[in-house]
């Protein structure tokens, strides 16, 4: 037998083991939403989901943290840890006691939040209030961290609304400021398909998944959004999608393929208007091009 020399196999680099992570989810509650009005019924199983997927990221590492939020169409609020002092918990059926304080706490904040929430009126969720939320919490942590301690953050945004181009800049400015302060945004759509938060997505170097079944969400959470960044390149995990880069115009709010951009501000519209409304800058009105006129031949 020839002996084949097989290249000495290098462990994998896996940097991340000895850091803490912290994860924020940001769950849509609104009960506008087009899933929720269908089916109300669904938000104990997309709620029970979160919890399970939340208690199995504090499980692959004793140090990881969580924070859960809760976005409406009026407020975004914390739901755990919660605006109220810790709950006294104990061990019930052997569950461990920081699963069974973080279940607890979220499903009484959310139940006093939904008993608030008045769900004759369709109004769109503050998706992008909430991720700013989420940033301003992550740079709490960062800041107050114990010295010599490496902190990788991420968002998980779970919501059944549709993005809307209203909240254009606010999405643009908290992708950018994730992306500066190297804050990955991973999206899973439950009901419509999301181009905003998709581009934030791209942005930040996170994962978009619009989820084919509700009723299979533990399973896309913990096949898709559970391994930290750094591992995802190594799993197969659904391939990328085209993302559409429109950009919605400051006019109307309505996502346009071609437009107007303000050479001073880069505000976009839709439709040329000779005084930026962002910036007051007076443009020229765009005439024919000026057409030189030819010379005339000199006879001699
Ligand atoms: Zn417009
Ligand atoms: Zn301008």
């Amino acid at each position: 037998m020839n002996n084949i020399e097989l290249p000495v196999e290098k462990e994998p680099e896996v940097k991340s083991t000895d850091d803490t992570s912290l994860l924020v989810i940001i769950l849509d509650t609104n009960p506008g939403q087009k899933l929720l009005r269908e089916n109300p019924n669904i938000i104990t199983q997309v709620v029970d989901s979160v919890v399970a997927f939340g208690n199995s990221h504090l499980m692959q590492k004793a140090q990881n943290k969580l924070a859960i939020l809760t976005c409406h169409s009026k407020t975004s609020q914390f739901i755990y840890p919660g605006p109220k002092k810790l709950l006294d918990v104990r061990q019930i059926d052997g569950q461990y006691e920081a699963f069974t304080l973080v279940e607890k706490t979220v499903k009484q904040n959310i139940t006093s939040i939904l008993s608030m929430e008045n769900s004759g009126i369709v109004t769109e969720s503050l998706l992008a209030g909430a991720v700013a939320m989420a940033l301003c919490y992550i740079a709490r942590i960062q800041r107050t961290k114990a010295n010599g301690v490496k902190l990788n953050c991420r968002i998980l945004v779970v919501t059944g609304s549709s993005d809307s181009a209203s909240q254009y800049m606010n999405y643009m400015n908290v992708f950018f400021t994730s992306q500066k302060q190297n804050i990955v945004i991973d999206v899973c759509a439950l009901d419509q398909h999301l181009s905003l938060l998709q581009q934030g997505c791209d942005i930040t170097g996170g994962l978009y998944l619009k989820v084919p079944q509700v009723s299979a969400l533990l399973q896309y959470l913990l096949w898709v959004f559970l391994p930290e960044p750094p591992i995802r390149e190594k799993l197969i995990l659904p391939p990328p999608v085209k993302v559409d880069y429109r950009a919605a115009c400051f006019c109307h709010r309505e996502l346009i393929d071609i437009g107007y951009v303000c050479s001073v501000c880069l505000s976009i519209f839709c439709k040329f208007s000779p005084i930026c409304t962002t910036c007051h800058t007076v443009f020229k009105i765009p005439g024919p091009l000026a057409v030189k006129p030819k010379k005339k031949k000199i006879k001699m």
